[in-house]
């Protein structure tokens, strides 16, 4: 009996590698989740800062798990990354953006433009141009309606082949934009070759920027180099009416930030729209 024991108990230990971690159960329900309209998208406005008026949308990923209730896109977008699913979900998003905002014309909001996040593990497939392509026209939807967010990674593996891809992407008309700007290994040197239309700063960017006089040079020096690449400027993260006096004052193109709105269901976006629009 006591070996029994023993054994059982070396069978069943509570050690935290013997239950399932939370990571494991989000990785293994993933796909049901997609079957089960568990994820969802929700926008956040960019503004126009000259005009004060609703530029287009960020589409951003959640998840609202059975067990875990809102799970971050920030805990499950790499889980998905390593097993690969991302390119199976970054199809189900760009066709939900796209389906939405034909909805959103149909409802008389014109011009929105919609961006969508891309992981770099879809810009490895060898079809990304031609996925991304099919997924457009099956939506009805014109290529200029749709900006894809892209961060620096995309480069890390083969240049030459990522840079061949944006312009084909370009080519299209897609919008590009370049993400978390300031984070990571930020080279100007990339901006040198790539075709880009939005430099998009990191949120980490803005922050402290109010009382940091260096932050605000570089910053300045930034906006001054985009602009004459013919790029716009956003800046992300902008919560307070002191951060969006100084972005004012650099000449920053458009902001995002829980200033004017965090993301919203697609419901709440529209009313932001509409009253929006009329100053
Ligand atoms: P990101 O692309 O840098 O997106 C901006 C994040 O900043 C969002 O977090 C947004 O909610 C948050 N944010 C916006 N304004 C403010 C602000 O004023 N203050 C603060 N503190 N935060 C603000 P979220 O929605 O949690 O997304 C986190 C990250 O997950 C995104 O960062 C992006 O890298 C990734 N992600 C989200 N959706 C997708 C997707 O569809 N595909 C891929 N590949 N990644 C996604
Ligand atoms: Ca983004
Ligand atoms: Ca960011
Ligand atoms: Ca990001």
């Amino acid at each position: 009996v006591a070996k029994k024991q023993r054994n059982t108990y070396k069978l069943y230990s509570p050690m935290m590698n013997d239950v399932p971690t939370k990571e494991l159960i989000l990785e293994n329900s993933m796909f049901e989740a997609l079957e089960s309209n568990q994820f969802m998208l929700h926008y956040q406005p960019k503004l126009e800062i000259r005009t004060g008026r609703i530029y287009g949308v960020e589409a951003l990923l959640r998840w609202k798990h059975p067990e875990f209730g809102m799970v971050s896109p920030l805990e499950f977008i790499p889980i998905a990354e390593k097993t690969g699913f991302i390119i199976l979900l970054g199809e189900w998003v760009l066709r939900s953006a796209c389906r939405q905002v034909k909805q959103w014309e149909q409802m008389g909001l014109d011009s929105v433009l919609v961006s969508v996040n891309m992981s770099m593990l879809q810009f490895q497939q060898k079809d990304i141009v031609s996925s991304i392509k099919s997924i457009i026209e099956e939506a009805g939807v014109r290529p200029e309606q749709i900006e894809l967010e892209l961060t620096e990674s995309i480069f890390m593996e083969n240049p030459e082949h990522t840079l061949r891809i944006l312009h084909e992407l370009q080519g299209l008309g897609l919008k590009l934009s370049l993400d978390d700007f300031g984070t990571g290994y930020s080279s100007l040197s990339y901006l040198q070759n790539i075709p880009i239309h939005y430099l998009k700063l990191d949120k980490s960017f803005i922050r402290g920027i109010v009382t940091d006089i260096r932050k605000q040079m570089i910053f300045r020096s930034i906006i001054v180099i985009a602009h004459n690449l013919n790029m716009k400027v956003v800046t992300e993260g902008v919560e307070t009416a002191e951060e969006l006096q100084i972005i004012k004052e650099h000449n920053c193109d458009l902001l995002q930030g829980y200033l004017f709105s965090p993301p919203v269901a697609p419901e709440r976006f529209v009313e932001l729209f509409r009253s929006n629009k009329c100053p």
